[in-house]
This record gives C-alpha cells, structure tokens and sequence, in this order.
C-alpha cells in the first residue's frame, strides 16, 4: 500500500551516510558528532550503582525530580535565569524529542518558522510535519576578507511577518562554531519587542566555548526569557551521545503544551541514568573544565592542518571546526566529502546538508565540517592523512 509519504524530501540524514561510508571504508570518522572516548568513569560508577540499586521502573513523566533540580541550578549558575524544577523543567530523550516536541506543540497549521540557514537538519521537517512553513533566512557566508559566517539581524527582521510564531536559534552553532555576543541579544530584544513570536533556542553545546568567552543565552535576558524554550542535551555535555537525555526548559504555560506532546511519543525516559546523572552533577565539575578540554582539541587540529591544503576557519564553540577546500578545487561538497573518505580515508560532513537544497550554488561554499571530539591519536592520524593530499 502507497504510504503517502509525509516527507517527500526526507531520507537518511547525512550524519548517518557519511558513518556509514566510513565503516564501510574503514576510514577515520570526523564525521558525526560524538567522542570516541569514554564518559568520566566516575558518571559510569554513578549510572550503574542506579541500574543496580534502581531506580529501574517508569520515570515522572516531565523527569526524574533530582535531576530536574540539577538542570535548574545549572541554568541559574550559568544562564542566570531561574526555571521552576515542577513547572518549567522537562527531561527529555536528547535535544532531538525536545525539539521535536516543541515544535509539535506550539506550530499551528500556517505558522510561519524563521530558521537561520545553515541550519541543524532536523528543524525543517519537523516544522513541515506540524504543517507550519519554514522561512529559511541565510547567515552571510565566509568570504576572502571576512572568513566566517555571520548573522544578518536585518534579513532576519525582514523575514518577521504577522505570522511569525517562532525563530529557532542554535549557539553555539552546528556547523560553524559561532556563538551569539551581547549585541546579537540587543539585535534579537529590538526585532521580538514588536512581534509575538517564540525563540526555540537549541543550546546543544553550550558548554563548549572557547578563548575566554562566555555562552551567551537569550534566556540571559528576562524579556526574551519569558517567551523562549531552551532545549539542551547531556550528549556533549558528558560525552556521552548514545545516552539520548536532553531536556527542554520553558515558561509553565508553554511547558505544559510541550509536555502533551512529550507524554505521548515517549512518556518518560531512561530512569537510572537520569538518576544516574542527577548523582554526578551533585558532587563532581567536569563541565566547568569542558571548555579547555576541547579548545586544546581544537588547536590541535588547527595546528595540524596548517601543513595541508585545507583552510581552517576559526570555531569560537562546539566541537565542530570548518575547513576551506578551495585549494582542492571547486565543486560539490558533497562529492569532496565522499572522494575525501574514499581517497584519503577520512570522512567529514559537508555543510551544504544543513540547506534546503544542498545541490545549489547557494549552499556549496567548498566547506566541510569536522569533528575534533577525538582522541589525540585520532586526530594525529586523520591529519597525516589530510596533509597527505
Ligand atoms: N541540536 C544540535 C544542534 C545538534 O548538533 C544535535 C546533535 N548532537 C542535537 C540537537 C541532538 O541532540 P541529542 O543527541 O541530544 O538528541
Ligand atoms: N548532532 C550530530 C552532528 O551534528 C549528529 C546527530 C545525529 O546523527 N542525528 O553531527
């Protein structure tokens, strides 16, 4: 029977293809975003004293309460703004449902959904399945004189309409490594003050920023607090992606339509790590030294590549750093990215998959996206090979 597909568009994401041709080739994977290191052996003890000991039965609903705490004294120590734990707070399986969620619950049929283009791959069609429309607006791209991207806040004001619902944000940003400055905030109070939309603010890495600077949230402002929902993840945070925990903070109101949805594609999530979690945070600070554990990384790489054909552009978050391939010639990213695992044996991700249209001219500015959460030796060994060719 004809399934009368909802997303026409929609295949497997290029995270998936690109991990898969790198098995399938046995090639380095700077692909994908995850470590290839274990998690604090400390948050391993803690997760399977909770498997042992329990809790192992069925979660709250919005999460487990200690760790709904962890998450709120987290914000206020490092975003400032103060969430209610019973309210405000929901654990969630990754950023991916909180976003998923979010979107579901508050995009009515028509909405329109400003997304800054590149952008995550999920928020498009998860818009296009609530029946809102997406308004791609593109950041600036790289050019001779000014190698990164850079947002345009007059597009994105001129993009605004009466039938704006929401703008999602993502900084630190995937894939540029762009994080948002206090004038960016300024930007973003001037244009909400006279629409009523929602920000979607997807804070995946917001504890991975780099040289000094700090994370700067909209939630760090209470007029864009009070119609924002901050979505983040433990993935990165703990280096721990397969664990799938995010969590999605938002005003009750809000919470409470995100949560209907929440209730019913998941229910709860994963009881023992959540406990698990909740136990580490208590007594342990890994993530205040995350910050340098990944600039070293990213230097590293940096440094490496100085002696290859690849140009890299600066990354003031993330654990993603772009290079320009121009000195390879020009053509699809796509097509370099493949050739790259093929012929030098290490897979990337071109940022032409986070368009619309990753075939156009508009989305191939010969950038590819790697990722520098890996070991040393990993990254040692993918350099050689870069340098190589
Ligand atoms: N948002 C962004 C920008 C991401 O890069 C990712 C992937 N790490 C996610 C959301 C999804 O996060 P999770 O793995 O916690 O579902
Ligand atoms: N967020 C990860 C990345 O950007 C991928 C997550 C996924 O594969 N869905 O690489």
């Amino acid at each position: 029977m004809n399934p009368k597909t909802k997303l026409p568009l929609v295949g497997d994401t290029i995270f998936s293809e690109m991990s898969a041709l790198a098995q399938q080739l046995n090639a380095i994977n700077l692909g994908q975003g995850f470590p290839d290191y274990q998690p604090d052996s400390e948050l391993l003890n803690a997760v399977c004293q909770a498997i042992q000991q329990g809790p192992n039965q069925y979660a709250p609903m919005t999460g487990v309460p200690v760790l709904r705490q962890a998450i709120r004294d987290k914000i206020i120590a490092h975003q400032g703004y103060s969430y209610d734990a019973d309210t405000d707070i929901t654990v969630t399986s990754g950023a991916t449902e909180a976003l998923t969620s979010s979107i579901l619950a508050l995009i009515h049929p028509g909405d329109e959904v400003i997304l800054i283009d590149p952008s995550y791959d999920l928020y498009a069609p998860v818009v296009t399945l609530a029946n809102g429309a997406p308004v791609r607006v593109a950041m600036n791209p790289p050019t001779k004189d000014r190698p990164r991207f850079h947002l345009d806040w007059n597009a994105i004001a001129d993009a605004v309409t009466p039938k704006t619902r929401m703008l999602i944000l993502n900084f630190p940003h995937n894939p540029s490594g762009l994080t948002l400055r206090e004038e960016d905030l300024d930007a973003l109070e001037q244009i909400s003050a006279n629409h009523d939309f929602l920000i979607l603010s997807d804070e995946a890495y917001e504890h991975i920023v780099f040289d000094g600077q700090p994370h700067v949230s909209p939630t760090s402002r209470p007029a864009l607090a009070s119609r924002c929902v901050l979505v983040s993840s433990f993935a990165k945070t703990l280096h721990a992606t397969g664990w799938k925990i995010g969590y999605c903070c938002a005003p009750g109101p809000l919470s409470q339509e995100i949560r209907k949805v929440h209730q019913f594609s998941v229910f709860s999530v994963n009881t023992p790590i959540q406990a698990g979690i909740a136990s580490y945070l208590k007594t342990n600070h890994a993530i205040q030294g995350l910050s340098a554990f990944y600039q070293r990384k990213r230097d590293r790489l940096v440094q490496g590549l100085s002696a290859s054909k690849l140009r890299p552009l600066h990354s003031e978050g993330t654990f993603f750093l772009l290079v320009d391939t121009s000195a390879l010639g020009h053509g699809l990213e796509k097509d370099l990215a493949i050739r790259l695992t093929q012929e030098a044996g290490v897979a990337t991700i071109p940022v032409s998959a986070f368009y619309a249209d990753p075939a156009s001219r508009n989305a191939n500015h010969q950038l590819l996206r790697l990722c520098f959460a890996k070991q040393d030796t990993t990254l040692d060994a993918a350099i050689e090979k870069l340098v190589s060719l």
